[in-house]
């Protein structure tokens, strides 16, 4: 693909260059002229209001310019062994408030084999509808299989949003079923909004390393796609009773070509770090020292009942394993504690964690940016403070019991 610069209708305004995030396109002599940085992503396209730049080669989107005729929001829902992810229920309460805010209903799409039970509980979640297609060939994710059977099902009803977990199967399908509609997404947001005005997703997400939050739309094309990582947003709450239609389909009529055939799933049981899951973390970072000093954080998580965590500075020097990372390149956690010992704060670190009910930093830097998030703020070395912590809480935990 290329940048071409239309000379005859370019006027030289400069739109083009105020709108390139890379500076990547300048005006010189009057005219835009493109640079070798360009990343080709757009920016300047809908910043030209003189059709003065053209992407060549790009694939003809497939997506109509009728944005009207889009309507609704749709959250793909996600299970294994007809138990529902967590993530769908978080995706839920934004997709309800994304409804409100557009006078729309939400729906639920759940792909799989023998799941229609499963319904009731996304209606008591906030599902207005649920769409279920239940079908052999969907029993375990398969990519192929699951790609057509949600593009066939936009196609044919024009969703104007669609929202999915970023987990394994999330990053899997929701990018392939864009390329096949022709349309954008935005991966891994922290927040979600609508413009009621033009009906536009606003999209954030940390960019540039995490460094600054980007606010990514998708005006010309439909439906707007999202995937939203685990634990980022609040469950929706659960109403018992609450009314939805349920609407079961299968596969007829959609074209499925598998390029692979499961012939079993054995699951893998092993001792994993459930970060994501629990109530109270102990993470250590650098300051830690080594891995003997991450079994003094060890001793507290285990007193507290919680899990250790950990910065990319400590898995990077080998003393922990990269499933107890917390950050932009790890986990997302949204524990009721957070204890971060030895931990600096750097914003990819503060993106993992920040949601956290109550944190408490352990730096022996008084200036630590942690100190900036947290609630409770103990400046001295790691290795006098939480052995006391250890002590203080194993007294109160022995003598409540
Ligand atoms: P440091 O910044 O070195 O901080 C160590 C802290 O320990 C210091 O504040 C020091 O005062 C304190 N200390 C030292 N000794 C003691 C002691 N005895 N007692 C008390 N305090 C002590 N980082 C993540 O954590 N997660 C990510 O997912 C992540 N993703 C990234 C993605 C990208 C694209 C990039 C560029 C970076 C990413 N990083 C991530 C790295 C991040 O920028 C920081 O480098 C990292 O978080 C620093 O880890 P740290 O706080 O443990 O180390």
């Amino acid at each position: 693909m290329a940048l071409i610069v239309i000379v005859e209708n370019c006027t030289g305004c400069g739109l083009c260059e105020q709108a390139c995030p890379f500076g990547a396109i300048a005006v010189t002599d009057g005219v835009a002229v493109v640079a070798d940085n360009c990343t080709l992503c757009g920016a300047c396209l809908e910043a030209c209001e003189f059709e003065a730049l053209r992407l060549e080669g790009a694939p003809a989107p497939e997506a109509d310019r009728d944005l009207e005729t889009y309507r609704g929001v749709w959250v793909l829902a996600e299970q294994r062994r007809g138990r529902i992810a967590p993530v769908t229920y978080e995706l839920l309460g934004q997709g309800a408030r994304l409804g409100r805010d557009l006078g729309v209903p939400v729906t639920a799409v759940l792909l799989g084999r023998g799941v229609t039970d499963a319904a009731a509980s996304l209606v008591e979640h906030g599902a207005d509808r649920v769409v279920v297609i239940d079908d052999p060939l969907l029993e375990w994710f398969q990519a192929d299989a699951y790609v057509a059977a949600v593009t066939d099902l936009i196609r044919r009803e024009r969703p104007e949003i669609v929202l999915c977990g970023a987990t394994a199967v999330g990053r899997a399908l929701l990018p392939r079923v864009a390329a096949r509609l022709g349309t954008g997404l935005t991966a891994d947001c922290t927040g979600l909004d609508v413009d009621p005005g033009t009906r536009n997703l606003l999209q954030t997400r940390p960019a540039f390393g995490g460094n600054i939050l980007a606010t990514i739309l998708c005006p010309r094309h439909r439906p707007q796609m999202a995937t939203v990582r685990h634990k980022v947003f609040g469950r929706a709450r659960a109403e018992a009773g609450r009314e939805g239609r349920v609407e079961r389909r299968g596969l007829d009529g959609v074209s499925v070509e598998l390029k692979a055939r499961v012939l079993e799933a054995v699951e893998v049981v092993e001792e994993t770090v459930n970060l994501t899951e629990a109530d109270v973390i102990v993470s250590g970072g650098r300051g830690v020292g080594g891995r003997e000093g991450f079994a003094v954080l060890e001793k507290l998580a285990r007193v507290l009942g919680g899990a250790v965590g950990a910065s990319r500075a400590a898995v990077d020097a080998g003393w922990i394993s990269y499933a107890h990372q917390v950050g932009q390149t790890g986990k997302t956690v949204c524990p009721k504690l957070y204890i971060a010992c030895g931990i600096s704060g750097a914003v990819q670190h503060l993106a993992g964690m920040q949601p956290s009910e109550v944190v408490v930093a352990v730096n022996k830097d008084p200036e630590a940016p942690i100190f900036k998030v947290a609630t409770y703020g103990i400046v001295g070395d790691l290795f006098e403070i939480v052995p006391l912590l250890t002590k203080r809480f194993q007294e109160i935990t022995e003598g409540s019991s």
